[in-house]
């Protein structure tokens, strides 16, 4: 019965006097709204609740929202589907999709750990849920976009990744954002923030040991900051948290990097199916003789499209290839003052190509080949790649 009507029917009772009987139906019945009074693990709860023939009766959806159990209505079939697994939605809620994320406002935690209450994440680790980290930074980005870039991009490539995940039957669940960490050329600009090493090993340690308190047990490390000392800082936090706490947590890494710093075949990296761009610079598949790692095509496409907010488009075209090969590139990494001055703008690539699509396929296409060695690992049949 609808509540609606539901209530109109007690109206009427109310209205007929003392008496609430009715006759003269077959389905006839008492309904009183019940006296007694109702508590959920010892605390009082108000609840609608109606005596009828000696038994109460309360709205399934009120238990659902109280306990915390999905209840659907299917109108195909018209039935009630009870779910003990699911969290209550309220009716008519909808989840949004990803396309919508882009108007939401660029909450880093919009779909992360931080909109859950506590007994909600105790769920999600007793049902097992693998935990997706996100790790990026706040660096200058160029003249035309923000300086959380990497932090969006990592927020992104975890968003993209749980629901690639989720697709295939892994419940995933994102943890808040790390997005302080180490900066090496882009220190010099403005709004680079910029961590000590054993600033960012403790701070991945402590994270890791966190979610292994409370029983978490897969964590992925989805980073969008290609500095080696970053990378090599967290992977060391990453080292004494599975020692102290035996979780079992992986560093997602391009396997050009991976194969550069020499931990391509450590337990703890994951190599995706190639994909993206290296810390070295090199976009996947393209022919330029320049690399582009920095705020350049890849960065700001990736941004056009999912946080238009936050680029320029329109300066963004003013500003061609900076023109620095992957040897060159090799000398500005390690030095802000020759960053300074061999790309003086803060980009290194080309933000006048960027492309909304590619920025689209690209973020895309590699959550697909990221969820491929997540589902590898899970069912123990990862393999690095040797080549
Ligand atoms: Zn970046």
């Amino acid at each position: 019965m609808k509540k609606k009507a539901f209530i109109v029917f007690l109206c009427a009772i109310l209205l007929i006097g003392t008496s609430t009987m009715f006759v003269s139906a077959d389905d006839s019945f008492d309904a009183i709204p019940t006296l007694q009074t109702f508590y959920l693990d010892g605390e009082e709860v108000d609840i609608e609740a109606y005596n009828i023939n000696g038994n109460n009766y309360v709205k399934l959806r009120d238990v659902g929202r109280l306990v915390d159990f999905g209840v659907t209505y299917i109108e195909e079939d018209n039935s009630v589907q009870i779910d003990s697994e699911a969290r209550y939605i309220e009716e008519g809620a909808t989840v949004p999709a990803t396309s919508d994320l882009t108007k939401a406002g660029y909450s880093i935690f919009a779909d992360t750990m931080v909109e859950m209450s506590w007994p909600e994440v105790k769920a999600a680790a007793d049902r097992g849920a693998v935990v997706l980290l996100p790790t990026g930074v706040i660096e200058e980005h160029g003249p035309h976009m923000g300086i959380g870039v990497d932090t969006y991009g990592a927020w992104l490539r975890s968003k993209l990744l749980k629901d690639e995940l989720e697709s295939r039957g892994i419940e995933a669940i994102i943890a808040p954002p790390m997005y302080w960490g180490v900066n090496v050329f882009t220190a010099a600009w403005e709004g680079s923030f910029v961590t000590r090493e054993s600033t960012t090993t403790a701070l991945m340690t402590d994270i890791l040991n966190s979610l292994a308190s409370w029983g978490f047990e897969d964590v992925y490390i989805v980073n969008h900051h290609g500095n080696r000392n970053h990378s090599f800082a967290m992977m060391e936090g990453l080292k004494i948290a599975k020692e102290e706490s035996g979780i079992n947590t992986y560093y997602l890494l391009n396997g050009e990097d991976a194969k550069a710093w020499g931990v391509a075949q450590e337990e703890y990296i994951l190599i995706p199916e190639a994909s993206g761009v290296s810390y070295g610079g090199i976009v996947e598949g393209s022919a330029s003789p320049y690399v582009d790692p920095h705020a350049g095509t890849y960065e700001t496409s990736m941004m056009a499209h999912y946080f238009p907010n936050d680029v320029d488009t329109e300066m963004a075209k003013k500003y061609g290839d900076s023109k620095i090969t992957a040897e060159g590139f090799a000398k500005v990494r390690g030095s802000a003052e020759v960053a300074m001055e061999m790309a003086p703008w803060g980009y290194i690539g080309d933000p006048s190509a960027y492309d909304t699509e590619y920025g689209r396929s690209i973020y895309e296409d590699e959550a697909s080949k990221n969820a491929d060695v997540v589902v590898a690992e899970l069912n123990g049949t990862y393999k690095a790649p040797t080549a």
